[in-house]
């Protein structure tokens, strides 16, 4: 597919949020008052904000209609009945525990199915989510194919299982210590690249035949349909909805973060088949979240996620969506900037060990790219690199992961094609002067997520 295939956005803009415009001195003063950690700026001090695509969608006119409907009755809230009808409809899941975002469902299936001692398989960690594993006492291990932490490597479904990896651990441990494998649709922490139905139906098959089963991290899931459909043979005349049925049928549960794909600030659940585990989760989720019929959600917050789960596998909105991610990446590809390739769904991921191929990975590469483009012109972009893969919990060594990057993730329904040519322009700007980048420190070092709160200083 053509990225200069001409598509607009699918909507027309009924409001609009002003931005700010901020001086490279002023920019170069708050970054390091941030410590040189872009999670540390204010928002306001930020013009095109990549941070994150999590939370940062615009709801469309019928979310915040749903809004004004929120029934905000402490049990049993009209809205929660509309959200459980949303998740069975779209991904077909028989039970759902909401919970305030993806995370609050992570910590409710690694509490009830990891035991000390377990391992957990998954094609590559996500921060969040291996750390919950960690936390109930398991292990994860990284079964993804080897081209995922390849950044050059042009395999169309990156995301894929190594089938040889997952068996041998399944050998070697036993199926009774592996609760379940944790299959992600994209798959983030490789640059939003997708598993092929193909693939997931051979780990289903596999994990079958040994009692083990799917717990599928479904933030991105409709992005993986998207894929799916473009690249794999047999899928062009299906819609998005339907492959995503698919997906969700190939596995037994689900932790959804609804920030992403389902297009709400706020929003997560945990979706279940088997009745025991719900009724534990159930249980659970009055402990840490609220009431099983609202899991740390307001009412209205539950509608939004309700609409937008059905927004969200809408052909029009997830090629435009796609589509404007691919637009980027290809100018980038154009300007000679290395960029994990294919390019994913919700960014695009610079290389920076390409990039800064002078600056050791001790030193934070990615990190110090992310902050020279906010100095740039005032982009917000974030780590995904060493500082992102944290210390191993057994020797507290540094981990070195393959890949240095920095991820210019694109909010949903936000930016216009004239803001990604700024991002473009920013990005070659600061690649013209690479060589006279320097690395930098780390002085402050947070035990959990470190990302998010470390501070840095240049060498
Ligand atoms: C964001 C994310 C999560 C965690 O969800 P939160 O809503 O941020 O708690 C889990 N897995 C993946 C792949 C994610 O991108």
């Amino acid at each position: 597919m053509s990225s200069r295939s001409s598509w607009a956005e699918p909507y027309k803009i009924k409001m609009v949020e002003l931005l700010k415009m901020t001086t490279p001195q002023r920019r170069k003063k708050v970054i390091k008052e941030a410590g040189f950690n872009t999670f540390l700026l204010k928002s306001e001090d930020v013009y095109i904000d990549l941070l994150t695509d999590s939370g940062t969608s615009a709801m469309s006119d019928v979310q915040w209609a749903g809004m004004m409907r929120g029934d905000e009755a402490y049990a049993g809230s009209r809205n929660y009945y509309n959200l459980e009808k949303s998740v069975k409809d779209t991904y077909g899941y028989k039970y759902l525990v909401p919970t305030h975002q993806g995370r609050g469902a992570e910590h409710l299936i690694s509490s009830i199915l990891i035991k000390k001692g377990d391992i957990i398989p998954g094609n590559m960690y996500f921060t969040t989510t291996r750390l919950h594993q960690e936390l109930a006492g398991g292990q994860f291990r990284d079964i993804i194919i080897d081209e995922a932490h390849d950044a050059e490597s042009l395999h169309p479904f990156k995301g894929n299982v190594d089938l040889a990896k997952l068996e041998s651990l399944i050998n070697h441990h036993g199926a009774a210590k592996i609760p379940y494998v944790c299959i992600a649709t994209t798959v983030n922490m490789a640059g939003g690249q997708p598993i092929s139905m193909d693939n997931l139906r051979q780990v289903r098959e596999l994990t079958s035949k040994h009692g083990i089963r799917i717990i599928h991290d479904m933030t991105r899931v409709a992005e993986n349909a998207y894929f799916i459909q473009q690249r794999e043979p047999g899928f062009k005349r299906k819609s998005i909805a339907r492959i995503v049925r698919e997906i969700c049928d190939l596995t037994d549960g689900a932790t959804m973060s609804a920030k992403k794909d389902a297009l709400v600030n706020i929003g997560g659940f945990l979706a279940l088949n088997e009745w025991e585990v719900f009724e534990e989760a159930r249980n659970l989720v009055v402990v840490y979240e609220g009431l099983h019929t609202y899991g740390g959600l307001a009412g209205r917050d539950m509608e939004a996620m309700a609409i937008g789960i059905k927004e969200s596998v809408d052909q029009n909105h997830i090629h435009a969506r796609v589509g404007q991610v691919e637009y980027l990446g290809q100018r980038l590809i154009e300007a000679g900037i290395p960029i994990v390739q294919p390019i994913g769904s919700h960014g695009v991921f610079l290389d920076a060990r390409r990039i800064l191929p002078h600056i050791p990975q001790d030193q934070f590469p990615a990190q110090t790219l992310a902050a020279q483009l906010y100095i740039d012109a005032g982009i917000r972009a974030m780590e995904r690199g060493v500082v992102s893969a944290g210390r191993d919990p057994i020797t507290g060594e540094n981990r070195f992961p393959k890949l240095e990057l920095v991820r210019l993730t694109i909010p949903r329904r936000v930016y216009t094609q004239a803001h990604m040519d700024v991002i473009a322009e920013s990005v070659m700007r600061v690649y013209n002067r690479r060589s006279k980048i320097k690395g930098m420190q780390m002085v402050y070092e947070p035990t959990y997520l470190r990302f998010f709160q470390a501070r840095f200083e240049p060498i």
